[in-house]
């Protein structure tokens, strides 16, 4: 029980198959999230609780995508599922697979691509942080989104677990091909591999480079809206 008497919430954290620069972007924000320490219980987490059983939990955060070759990890993910009221995807390699998944090779160690797999492939995901890592301010505020209970702010984490495939050609192929982007350049900003760049004010997608972590499509404020709606407002139809 915390001090005021209220139930703690009973947090998990699983590290499936990333490269842990995820947690270190978390960890950038100590200074600021130290105070929800009071509030919190961390009842299970490898490095971080002396149990090797899962207990029940209303938040679990897992980082990494899940090796189908690794039973440990397939029945890891499902037990969390099962025990936590809210799972959440943490970071690309979760959200989408990441560099797990689509890297074309050369970073170490290099993943056997076939195995890998975003965690909704195997369970229901409740809401997703993309981004290779999610930087420290966007985390920040989603923890604070939910310990408030701000629907509002989590709606689009929420919704980007649908999104299978939310990569630079689908942003290419939805947004910038159907004449609706407004060359801000936030999807070039948010890239973390340079494979989306501005060139004459119109994203330019370059595929070898892509990771698909998701991010220019999450980023995109076009992309939260159907073709059809802002299409309407842009008196195109
Ligand atoms: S283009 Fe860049 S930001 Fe977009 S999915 Fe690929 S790596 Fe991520
Ligand atoms: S973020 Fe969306 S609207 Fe902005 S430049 Fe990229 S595709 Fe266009």
């Amino acid at each position: 029980m915390s001090e005021n008497g209220n139930e703690k919430l009973k947090v998990g954290y699983i590290h499936l198959s990333g490269c842990t620069g995820d947690i270190m972007s978390f960890t950038e924000n100590y200074d600021d999230l130290v105070d929800l320490l009071d509030a919190v219980d961390i009842v299970y987490g490898q490095t971080l609780v002396d149990r090797w059983d899962m207990p029940e939990m209303d938040i679990v955060l897992v980082e990494g995508s899940v090796c189908l070759e690794d039973k440990h990890s397939v029945k890891e993910l499902r037990e969390a599922r099962e025990k936590a009221d809210l799972l959440v995807a943490f970071g690309s390699c979760a959200s989408t697979g990441g560099f797990t998944v689509y890297a074309k090779g050369g970073q170490q160690a290099q993943p056997q691509h076939a195995s890998f797999v975003p965690l909704q492939y195997l369970v229901d995901v409740d809401l997703a942080i993309p981004g290779c890592p999610p930087g420290p301010e966007a985390i920040k505020k989603v923890i604070l989104a939910a310990v408030n209970g701000d629907m509002e702010y989590l709606e689009p984490f929420m919704k980007f677990t649908e999104k299978k495939d939310a990569c630079g050609c689908d942003l290419q192929k939805n947004i910038v091909n159907q004449s609706i982007c407004i060359g801000c350049g936030t999807c070039a900003a948010a890239c973390p591999t340079r494979a989306m760049l501005m060139k004459d004010g119109r994203p330019s997608y370059n595929c070898d480079r892509c990771v698909k972590c998701g991010l220019c499509y999450y980023q995109c404020t076009r992309s939260w809206w159907s073709i059809d709606q802002i299409k309407k407002e842009m008196g195109l139809q």
